[in-house]
């Protein structure tokens, strides 16, 4: 099977990304383990441009309902460019002689003349005792697929920057009690009107400048113990659930020893034109050194490698 350009990924740079290069006539393959990625976890997301407070769940809707339009089978039938969900990609190498690339995934091996990557970030979890113990049984790291579990429970969120504090605040639709465990004095992240709104919510106790030490339990999550940075006095505090948003890493283990990465694994690539250190491939988005993660920067940089992808199959 054989394309002119495979995008790897399934988020907002990944799929931005396929619809540029549908639109360019270029023979493509999309290959995502799903479609959505990181977005489908957001909650309200007030900041993308155009269709303020829709769930994450339904904003990928919308751009999954976009991207199909520029499918290969799809009734307008002009364009080139074929879906396949529910792959992961493990592998790329140099194809031999040839110029091209293999890109392996758990099913197939494909050939192609260029590659953009767009796989995002996973999340990074937990290590203290107790983690494996009730991975599943009371630890969570997804508040949209779980929080309505928790009604009338107590429960804490580990991790305050935005991405905790948006648990925060679904959070608070269900259970009694919040507690929020930050590293720092204050809250960080860009959402300063939720953090206002959580400073006011009287079911949510943030605790400043603590560690998670332990988790313990039964056949479920019964408690948490934590210290305090300062004064190292630890406490343990009931819980019935604890939802995990300590950040995340780069989806970059797959090109490991291929393209140049920097020390915390993100791929780099030249800001302008999202090239890699290898000539034919391109990387969008969370995946990359760019400083800022968001939706509509993903979306932006997926496009921007596409067109970078058409000019290097244009002039190749
Ligand atoms: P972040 O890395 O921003 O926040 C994770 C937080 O968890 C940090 O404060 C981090 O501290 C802390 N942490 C790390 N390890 C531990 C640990 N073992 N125990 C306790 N705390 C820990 O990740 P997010 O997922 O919140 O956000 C990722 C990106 O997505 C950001 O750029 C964010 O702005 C963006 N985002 C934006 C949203 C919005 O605008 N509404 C919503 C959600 C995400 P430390 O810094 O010391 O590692």
């Amino acid at each position: 099977m054989n394309y002119e350009l495979i995008i790897i990924g399934g988020g907002p740079g990944a799929m931005s990304a396929a619809i540029y290069a549908a639109r360019k006539k270029i023979k493509t393959l999309l290959v995502a383990k799903i479609l959505g990625g990181q977005m489908m976890e957001g909650y309200q997301i007030e900041n993308y441009l155009g269709v303020p407070g829709l769930m994450g769940a339904d904003l990928t809707k919308k751009f999954a309902e976009h991207l199909k339009k520029f499918e290969k089978n799809s009734g307008q039938g002009i364009f080139d460019l074929e879906i396949k969900e529910g792959e992961e990609v493990k592998n790329i190498k140099m194809a031999p002689d040839s110029g091209e690339f293999e890109v392996c995934s758990d099913r197939r091996i494909y050939i192609t003349k260029s590659i953009i990557i767009a796989t995002g970030r996973a999340e990074r979890k937990l290590e203290v005792p107790g983690t494996k113990e009730f991975e599943g049984k009371g630890i969570t790291y997804c508040a949209t697929c779980d929080a309505p579990l928790f009604r009338d429970k107590i429960v804490a969120v580990i991790g305050a920057g935005d991405s905790g504090q948006d648990t925060v605040w679904q959070l608070t639709k269900y259970a009694s009690k919040i507690y929020l465990l930050n590293r720092y004095n204050e809250l960080r992240g860009d959402d300063k009107n939720l953090q206002e709104k959580l400073k006011k919510e009287p079911k949510v106790q943030t605790l400043s400048e603590v560690e998670l030490i332990k988790i313990l339990g039964d056949k479920f999550v019964t408690a948490l113990v934590y210290r305090n940075f300062r004064s190292k006095e630890e406490k343990q505090i009931e819980v019935n659930g604890i939802f995990v948003e300590i950040g995340s890493t780069p989806a970059s283990s797959f090109v490991k020893g291929l393209l140049r990465c920097n020390e915390k694994g993100e791929i780099i690539v030249d800001h302008n034109s999202c090239v890699t250190s290898v000539p034919g491939i391109f990387a969008a988005g969370d995946v990359t050194d760019i400083l800022e993660k968001q939706i509509i920067i993903s979306a932006g940089e997926g496009a921007k490698s596409a067109l970078s992808a058409y000019n290097y199959l244009k002039n190749r």
